[in-house]
């Protein structure tokens, strides 16, 4: 994929409403994707379709995502195409009109067939996915092999993706201009607090600094605006 592409990787990536805030560089993607922190994940199952919240992590131009081989949804995943879509919301924008009331918001849909990934990659896979947010995986003890076995492993190429940002304020009509109501954006934003040990810690295991750092960090770094 190029990294300053200005075109849809296919038709049915090509943002039509609201064009103008379509992104298609792999750049922006990528930063999107990183930025994030769950995916929502479409897939037709022989029960109908169905969208389920995950984790996922992003190594170079493919996604990954991860669950239960018991997961109808992970098995029913395999080798077909899929949709996965990461949502930002920075802010709530407030308009004269209800019509112009909107969100600012950086979003990416993926879209392909996934593979599963049953390879020697598989481990290091699922550190990306378990370092997407926070690099905790060296802190804990790794997975035996009957976790291994009970994890599916999905791939799904960034290939066709697309991005969609609104960073701005309300954009609103010259018949409002001068009118009596308010126009401007909320920001939202979600910070991780302060970590909280288990209730059941047995021994004075100190807080890996990995997680630590996190503490009042910017879950969804980037927002452009305000
Ligand atoms: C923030 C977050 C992160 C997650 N990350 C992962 C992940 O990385 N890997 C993973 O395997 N799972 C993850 N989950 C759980 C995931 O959303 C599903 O619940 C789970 O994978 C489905 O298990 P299942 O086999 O019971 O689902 P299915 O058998 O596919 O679902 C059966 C029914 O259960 C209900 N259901 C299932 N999941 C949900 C849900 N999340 N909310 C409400 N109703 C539901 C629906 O009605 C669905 O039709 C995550 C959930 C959240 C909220």
């Amino acid at each position: 994929m190029s990294e300053v592409s200005s075109e849809a990787p296919s038709p049915r990536t090509t943002v039509k409403r609201g064009a103008n805030r379509a992104v298609y560089a792999s750049d922006t993607v990528k930063e999107i994707l990183d930025a994030g922190v769950i995916a929502h994940v479409g897939v037709n199952t022989p029960d109908g379709p169905i969208v389920l919240p995950m984790a996922y992590g992003r190594d170079g131009d493919t996604l990954y995502i991860h669950g239960s081989v018991a997961n109808a949804m992970m098995r029913a995943g395999k080798s077909v195409d899929v949709c996965a879509t990461v949502t930002i919301v920075d802010g709530l924008v407030v308009a004269r009109t209800p019509f112009h009331n909107s969100m600012n918001y950086r979003s990416v849909v993926v879209r392909g067939e996934a593979t599963v990934v049953d390879t020697g990659d598989k481990v290091a896979i699922l550190k990306i996915i378990n370092d997407h947010i926070a690099p905790i995986w060296d802190d804990a003890r790794a997975p035996s092999e009957t976790d291994l076995k009970q994890t599916l492993v999905l791939a799904l190429s960034l290939e066709e993706s697309s991005a969609k940002v609104r960073a701005e304020g309300a954009l609103d009509e010259d018949i409002d201009m001068d009118g009596p109501h308010w126009a401007g954006v909320v920001p939202m934003s979600t910070t991780w607090g302060t970590p909280v040990p288990n209730a059941d810690l047995r021994v004075d295991a100190p807080v890996p600094d990995s997680v630590s750092a996190m503490a009042e960090t910017d879950a969804h770094p980037g927002r452009a605006y305000p």
